[in-house]
């Protein structure tokens, strides 16, 4: 099957980016090609040369002036229409192919962690390991699978013996499937059991020598934030002699965790989920951390700094690493007014001579754009200085055409 593209997207793909959207394909008037379904009809592409491909099918790329530019599979609902694999004629697009890829993800972690005390992380980050729309992280003896668009579920049948064995042999003995964003079962388990003894809802693994409590069943992402590991471990450092440090946004408190650990005196960790705070707790304990000692508030973030600024509670340290405020190019404006709404706030209970360390996970707000949200305009004070922008950890590795899959940002002013 082939399937011809505009010259703007054909020179995306040519630059190793690995999408095509919908309106990259060339060729106009075809509305199934497109993607576009009559009424009542089951979705479909039809890519050039009279074939229909189904999600999951293979398609080769061809643009104006080249007949070849590469190979990708379909995907017949999501708004990008092909996954690039490869941009050579050889080899065939097949489940061995994937296999390999797959290895080299793999062998790759197996040094990355070696000797870290380390064993939670990303196996596969999807696009960024070559490997478009599979992610796969590593909970201890456990894996998570999450398949980003339709192209790969009809694969998974036929990728799972090479899983079960290339992660088997590294002491992964249960392998799931996390539902799309969304979905989840009559208990709100959002984990479907895909190989070996059922997973655990709920299990401890360790992050840079310290135990953090991971929710498979319910918990966000594929249970927990792996790309905030090598900041945690930051914030740690940071924490040393620190007063007082407030944790905003803290689900299960990694960051809440790592600051007591590191020698803060008293950590108050702020999340709108009162069930994040009874993991936090659990977490604390098992570090040999008495949460008695420090402070759990289930409230909104924004009204707690309000009501901590009236009171006149200031801070030593303060991590604030909320959710997506961009989900989208268009919701940009609004994001960045959040954040600075939030940076405000944040920066009136930070003492004269603490650290701030900001989080953005939108990969549509710039590092540039972050920034602009902590200037001293936004912040209302000129002492501080950026000591440092950090972003997401080796195990979440990207491509340089693929701008998106640089989400995260970490910014520690001082
Ligand atoms: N910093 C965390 C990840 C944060 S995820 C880590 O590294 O593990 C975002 C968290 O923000 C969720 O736990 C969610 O419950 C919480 N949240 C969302 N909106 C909120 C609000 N307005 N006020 C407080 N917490 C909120």
């Amino acid at each position: 099957m082939r399937v011809h593209l505009t010259t703007t997207a054909a020179a995306a793909v040519r630059r190793g980016h690995p999408w095509v959207y919908r309106d990259g394909i060339a060729g106009g008037g075809n509305a199934a090609q497109r993607g576009e379904r009559r009424r009542g009809e089951r979705a479909r592409g039809e890519p050039a040369r009279g074939g229909v491909a189904a999600s999951g099918d293979v398609v080769e790329l061809s643009a104006e002036g080249a007949a070849f530019l590469g190979r990708g599979l379909w995907d017949a609902e999501s708004a990008i229409a092909v996954r690039v694999f490869q941009r050579t004629q050889a080899p065939q697009l097949d489940e061995r192919a994937l296999a390999e890829r797959l290895e080299r993800a793999f062998a790759l972690r197996d040094g990355w962690f070696a000797g870290r005390d380390t064993t939670a992380y990303r196996l596969c980050n999807g696009e960024g390991d070559r490997v478009p729309s599979l992610v796969i992280d590593r909970y201890d003896r456990a894996a998570v699978v999450r398949l980003d668009g339709g192209m790969l579920a009809p694969w998974l049948d036929r990728l799972l013996p090479h899983l079960a064995r290339a992660l088997g042999a590294r002491g992964v003995r249960s392998i799931g499937l996390r539902a799309p964003a969304g979905g989840a079962d009559a208990e709100g388990k959002k984990l479907a059991h895909l190989h070996g003894p059922p997973l655990p809802d709920r299990l401890f693994v360790r992050e840079t020598g310290v135990a953090m409590e991971v929710d498979l069943a319910r918990g966000q992402k594929t249970g927990a934030f792996l790309d905030q590991r090598d900041n945690r471990a930051r914030v740690r450092a940071l924490a040393a002699g620190r007063r007082r440090v407030l944790n905003l946004f803290s689900y299960a408190g990694g960051f809440s965790v790592a600051a007591a650990l590191g020698g803060a005196g008293r950590v108050t960790s702020v999340d709108s989920a009162s069930a994040a705070h009874a993991s936090a707790q659990r977490t604390f304990r098992e570090n040999g951390v008495d949460p008695a000692a420090h402070e759990f508030v289930t409230a909104d973030a924004f009204d707690f700094l309000e009501k901590a600024h009236a009171r006149g509670d200031r801070y030593d340290l303060v991590i604030c690493d909320p959710p997506s405020f961009a989900p989208s190019e268009r919701a940009k404006p609004r994001a960045l007014g959040a954040y600075r709404r939030l940076h405000t706030a944040v920066a009136r209970v930070l003492e004269r001579g603490g650290v701030l360390c900001a989080a953005s996970c939108s990969s549509h707000i710039t590092a540039e754009d972050f920034l602009a949200t902590l200037d001293d305009a936004t912040l209302e004070r000129d002492d501080l200085r950026v000591r440092a922008v950090h972003g997401q950890p080796e195990d979440h590795p990207t491509l340089p055409a693929w701008w998106e899959g640089r989400y995260l940002k970490f910014v520690v002013l001082e």
